[in-house]
């Protein structure tokens, strides 16, 4: 290892910039964030450099660079863009002892600034030697993406029970294997929520409870992989066993960790579909055996997704759980077939039904669904499509009101059928329409242009 990365406390310590130009200024910044004391010197100091540091705090010289503002200094940056100056700060550093950077060339550093992932207290700090800034970028990148936002309260909560913790076991091997067994625990996740007591529990508790399980209740959006949320991929990186329905598609499916039991609980043509009494069932006796279960399904959990009758059964059976939503086939469906679901002169509300038919007819308050300047969403709808159009016929909306059946929404095979009240029924008959299909009624859907 060729460079040793270092997390250096420059609170209040002193620190000189060479340089007061847009490149200074970045690096300014970045200074300004850890606390440092700040010296600038150049001969033209810029407004933006000179409006972020207060004169009181810090020292600003419009001079030339002199090797005398070296002493005292416990780091030297040199941003300027004369390559005597910076060869010159560089070598006068070295000669001190001081640690020096020179913005874009590693050869004359001593130091280089890593990129960096700040989740403070939590710093990740990834460097390339100055040689890949756009590997080094890259990989901070997928990092960012995969670390929880909240992993700051989880690292802030570890700090506020150190000493506790060291209390309650004296030797530093078992203290060691509690933390890491916390980690692994649903106690991890209570604290990134902020519910440091019921971390408590797990923290502080003997090791049966440290092997407990939990669920996590995930939307995985209606088809397209890019429209997953980051929770949700951090959680499929998480979880050791997936419970999947029929409208994930493969493509997410692709996303979950790779050493993770995969079981299908949807309803399939051809199979013996499970009961949801039986998936709330299996929920709690996988979480109960410590598993970390993901239970994974399409657009949003709780947007006629039966999410409300699985966290009761883990309410009821003390289960800890989280739910994150999901991008729901109507958002998901409408902006890619190019419909807004509400505008300002054609629609001022939507609505969200079922459309699945009871003996061939569709029970939904229809007066309520047929003013014109309302679009409804029918999720569930291809069966009962004759009985919805002669409906909301019936019940006052123009039979000219435009009508979009959306087929795979958001996947390759998307396709967008469009007619009106009175024809669609008619068309969708002539034509193969594939489920699962959204329906959308009302004037907005002339925005599509397929
Ligand atoms: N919880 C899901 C809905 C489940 S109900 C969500 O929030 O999206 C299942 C119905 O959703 C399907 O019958 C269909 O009407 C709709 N649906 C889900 N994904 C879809 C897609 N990719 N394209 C079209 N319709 C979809």
């Amino acid at each position: 290892m060729r460079y040793l990365p270092l997390h250096f406390d420059l609170q209040g310590r002193d620190v000189l910039v060479v340089g007061g130009g847009e490149i200074a200024r970045r690096k300014i910044e970045l200074l300004l964030r850890s606390g440092a004391h700040i010296t600038v010197v150049a001969p033209e100091i810029s407004d933006p450099v000179a409006t972020i540091l207060p004169e009181n705090v810090h020292s600003q010289h419009a001079s030339a660079y002199d090797p005398e503002f070296l002493p005292g200094k416990c780091l030297v940056v040199a941003a300027t863009d004369d390559g005597a100056v910076n060869e010159a700060v560089s070598r006068d550093a070295k000669s001190l002892g001081i640690p020096v950077n020179v913005v874009d060339s590693p050869e004359l550093c001593t130091v280089t600034f890593p990129a960096i992932i700040d989740r403070e207290p939590l710093v990740i700090s990834v460097g390339s030697a100055g040689l890949a800034p756009v590997l080094t970028r890259f990989v901070r990148e997928l990092i960012e993406r995969t670390l929880p936002e909240r992993i700051s309260l989880l690292a802030e909560y570890l700090g506020s029970r150190r000493r506790d913790l060291k209390n309650s076991l004296t030797d530093i091997e078992s203290r060691r294997r509690r933390t890491e067994a916390f980690m692994e625990s649903p106690g991890a996740e209570l604290a990134m929520s902020g519910e440091r007591e019921k971390a408590d529990a797990y923290l502080f508790a003997d090791d049966s409870c440290s092997i407990a399980g939990e669920v996590y209740l995930v939307g995985a959006g209606p088809g397209d992989p890019d429209l997953l949320t980051l929770r949700a991929l951090q959680l499929m990186q998480k979880a050791n066993i997936v419970l999947y329905d029929n409208l994930v598609s493969p493509q997410v499916l692709d996303r979950v960790r790779r050493d993770a039991t995969l079981e299908f609980v949807g309803k399939r043509s051809g199979y013996k579909s499970t009961s949801q009494e039986d998936i709330n069932d299996l929920l709690v006796r996988l979480a109960r055996e410590g598993n970390r279960v993901l239970r994974l399904k399409g657009g949003d959990p709780f947007i006629f997704g039966r999410g409300g009758e699985e966290i009761t059964a883990l309410i009821e059976q003390n289960i800890p759980f989280q739910v994150v939503p999901g991008i729901t086939a109507a958002s998901g469906c409408a902006a890619y077939a190019g419909i807004p679901l509400t505008h300002r002169e054609l629609s001022q509300s939507v609505r969200f039904v079922t459309g699945h038919p009871k003996n061939g007819q569709v029970d939904l308050a229809w007066k309520e669904l047929s003013h014109a300047n309302e679009t409804v969403v029918f999720y569930m709808g291809l069966g009962g499509l004759a009985s919805i159009c002669q409906q909301l016929v019936a019940h006052g909306r123009n039979s000219g009101t435009p009508v979009a059946i959306i087929s795979k929404g958001t996947t390759p095979e998307q396709q967008v059928l469009k007619g009106t009240l009175e024809t669609i029924t008619g068309l969708a008959a002539r034509t193969q329409v594939q489920t699962p299909t959204l329906i959308i009624v009302g004037e907005v859907v002339d925005f599509n242009r397929s």
